[in-house]
């Protein structure tokens, strides 16, 4: 059975071992085109190397074929629609994160003696190893050095509850300027726009987006203005099919703005109420990919003077720092409105929602939690705190 049979056999997200081939793909010495299905967890794979992937449903194998090889089937899942209809709850996606968090709790207050000037160092550590940054870290530690001293809190059970409680309020307190809501025009297309690098979830999340405005009973559009990378159109028009929503394309290679304003017009004449944009995402060539957005914006704004409504930025959660740099240079470059925070299921550290709201002052409007249409959630910081300190709130209090 070729790669091809296997995957048109078995679409339900069968893992596999995949050997990275892609010779044909190097352009004028550029970084490769980023292969469809590994862009997520190797953003750049070395010709020959072996890595275990994921290969979400809707890929099909010519995504695949051209680059990379499967070695090995690691194990194949055989459910298909009930994933789909199904919705991961923030208590599911957040499994990984909530376990490693209270492992490194306990292992850190394990350790307590008393509260001193180690006590503090190793928090700030612990809380840099939860991905919180080192910024948001100091910044925690600092607060948390006088509310100790507020609350004369001495004994171990004290202590936790202090932390945790500090902890929780963070994650609980929006930005002063914090608007987490989503925006709609008042009539005409709302254009939502989708910024981000390569493989961190946009054509994902597009798909899992349209498809609840969809069932909300919005009438929705997708533009596929990814015409860089190899496969991104055909990944957004299986979303499309499967969801029953128009999408927009070009052909390869086509200028992504044409294809925006393709889509703009196919939204205005067919009353369709919000317009998803796809972009593409080279992270090497940042001049060149904020001057491409801009140009896609003027396009936007050309036909709908209030457009685009959002500026949607992913940022994938198992990245972790690497996230915070990609949020800054968008954050500079481009108006971002707010965050979509993909892979939540897939990270054991979930701190980096702490920095992106703290440093970046952003709001995180949407959570990812894994890769089927039922797999996003808006951000709720409050059920967000709640799913991952409850347990350490309920639990800790020896
Ligand atoms: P894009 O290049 O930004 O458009 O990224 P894609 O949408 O192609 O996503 C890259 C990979 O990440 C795909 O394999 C997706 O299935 C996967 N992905 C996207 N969002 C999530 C998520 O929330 N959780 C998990 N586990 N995988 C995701």
């Amino acid at each position: 059975m070729g790669l091809f049979d296997f995957f048109k056999k078995k679409p339900a997200a069968p893992k596999v071992v995949v050997e990275v081939l892609y010779p044909q793909t190097w352009e004028n010495g550029e970084a490769p085109v980023e292969p469809t299905v590994l862009a997520a967890e190797v953003l750049q794979p070395t010709p020959g190397e072996a890595v275990e992937i994921q290969v979400p449903s809707h890929i099909v194998a010519e995504d695949v074929a051209p680059v990379a090889e499967v070695v090995e089937t690691v194990e194949t899942e055989t459910e298909t629609e009930t994933a789909v209809t199904s919705e991961t709850n923030l208590d599911e996606g957040l499994t990984k994160t909530r376990k490693t968090w209270s492992e490194r709790w306990n292992a850190f207050m394990a350790n307590f003696r008393s509260v001193d000037e180690d006590f503090f160092e190793e928090l700030e550590e612990t809380l840099i190893g939860a991905d919180v940054g080192a910024q948001t870290a100091l910044q925690l530690t600092d607060e948390l050095r006088n509310e100790v001293k507020l609350q004369n809190a001495k004994s171990k059970a004290d202590i936790s509850r202090v932390i945790i409680d500090k902890l929780v309020e963070h994650y609980r307190s929006q930005g002063v300027n914090e608007d987490a809501s989503m925006h709609f025009a008042p009539e005409g297309p709302t254009v939502i726009l989708f910024v981000g690098v390569n493989g961190v979830g946009k054509t994902t999340t597009i798909g899992k987006m349209s498809a609840r405005y969809k069932a909300e009973g919005k009438q929705v559009v997708l533009a596929a203005a990814d015409t860089f990378r190899a496969g991104a159109t055909q990944q957004l028009q299986a979303w499309g099919e499967r969801n029953g929503i128009p999408v927009v394309a070009g052909a390869a290679n086509a200028d992504p703005a044409s294809v925006v304003y393709d889509g703009v017009k196919t939204a205005i004449e067919t009353n369709a109420d919000i317009l998803f944009v796809d972009t593409a995402g080279r992270l090497q060539n940042n001049v060149n990919l904020m001057q491409e957005l801009a140009k896609m914006k003027r396009i936007i704004t050309r036909e709908l003077p209030n457009e685009p409504q959002e500026v949607l930025l992913a940022l994938d959660a198992t990245t972790g720092q690497n996230a915070l740099q990609q949020a800054r240079l968008f954050k500079d470059s481009t108006d971002v409105t707010g965050i979509v925070l993909t892979k939540l299921d897939g990270t054991a550290k979930g701190g980096i929602i702490l920095p992106i709201r703290n440093e970046l002052h952003l709001p995180v409007k949407w959570v990812g939690l894994g890769e089927q249409v039922g797999d996003l959630q808006p951000f709720d910081a409050d059920d967000f705190a709640k799913s991952l300190f409850g347990s350490l709130l309920i639990g800790d209090d020896k």
